[in-house]
């Protein structure tokens, strides 16, 4: 077996414990592999290894990945920052964004969005550890920016998304999963249909599973340690 398969059939088991453990279903929680600053032959190999989502944090990057596995049927989701002089290869190449922070963003993804292609399947970005992150709209500003958003016609609102401040403490970790989680139990219970919590990489995904995600978004435990961030 090669090394990536082995460690994706280690975080696989992984995800499944934490289920388990919370009471809820393994296939309940779907598996983003993370495979930016990595060579799309680490891709290849992980699709044979019977993973089909990918994330990318760089447009070009991920545009290339995605352009030269055509004829994988991969899934590819954008991850990462992004500007609004990017967003027109966004929308013609990922199926999912899970970065919103910015109406304008959102508003440019819609207008580009082919017609030949699905809606683009979106979450919003929410701040969840305060003055330690930059990235992600402020959780007061959640309920606002997702209305807006869920009205546009090429886009699919379907959750949360958030990156806390990294820490190895495992109540800590938990706290700021759960801030994510009961914005969106709010939001559902305000009737916004959502489905989705992108939450949880390879150093606290366990935590993430507990307080409910729905994606996790794995790279250095797949693929191991990048060489840049
Ligand atoms: C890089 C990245 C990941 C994966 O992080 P690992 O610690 O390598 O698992 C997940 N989400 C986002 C937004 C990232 O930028």
């Amino acid at each position: 077996m090669s090394a990536i398969a082995s460690n994706l059939q280690a975080v696989r088991a992984r995800i499944a414990e934490a289920a388990i453990a919370a009471g809820r279903k393994p296939e309940e929680v779907e598996l983003l592999a993370v495979s930016k600053t990595w060579p799309v032959d680490r891709v290849i190999e992980a699709a044979r290894a019977g993973q089909r989502a990918f994330g990318e944090n760089y447009v070009q990057e991920g545009v290339a990945k995605a352009l030269a596995t055509v004829d994988l049927d991969l899934t590819w989701h954008f991850i990462g920052p992004l500007q609004s002089n990017k967003t027109r290869p966004v929308a013609e190449h990922f199926a999912w964004v899970h970065s919103l922070e910015r109406l304008k963003i959102a508003e440019r993804l819609s207008a580009q969005r082919p017609s030949v292609l699905p809606p683009l399947q979106v979450c919003v970005q929410v701040n969840v550890s305060g003055e330690a992150s930059k990235s992600g709209c402020a959780p007061e500003e959640a309920s606002t920016l997702c209305r807006a958003i869920a009205d546009l016609p090429r886009l699919r609102l379907r959750g949360l998304m958030a990156i806390p401040e990294a820490t190895d403490d495992d109540a800590a970790q938990r706290a700021a999963f759960g801030r994510l989680r009961s914005i969106y139990n709010q939001l559902r219970a305000d009737g916004l249909p959502l489905d989705t919590l992108s939450m949880g990489m390879s150093h606290d995904l366990e935590a993430a599973v507990s307080e409910g995600a729905t994606i996790v978004r794995i790279g250095t435990a797949i693929f191991g340690e990048r060489k840049t961030t």
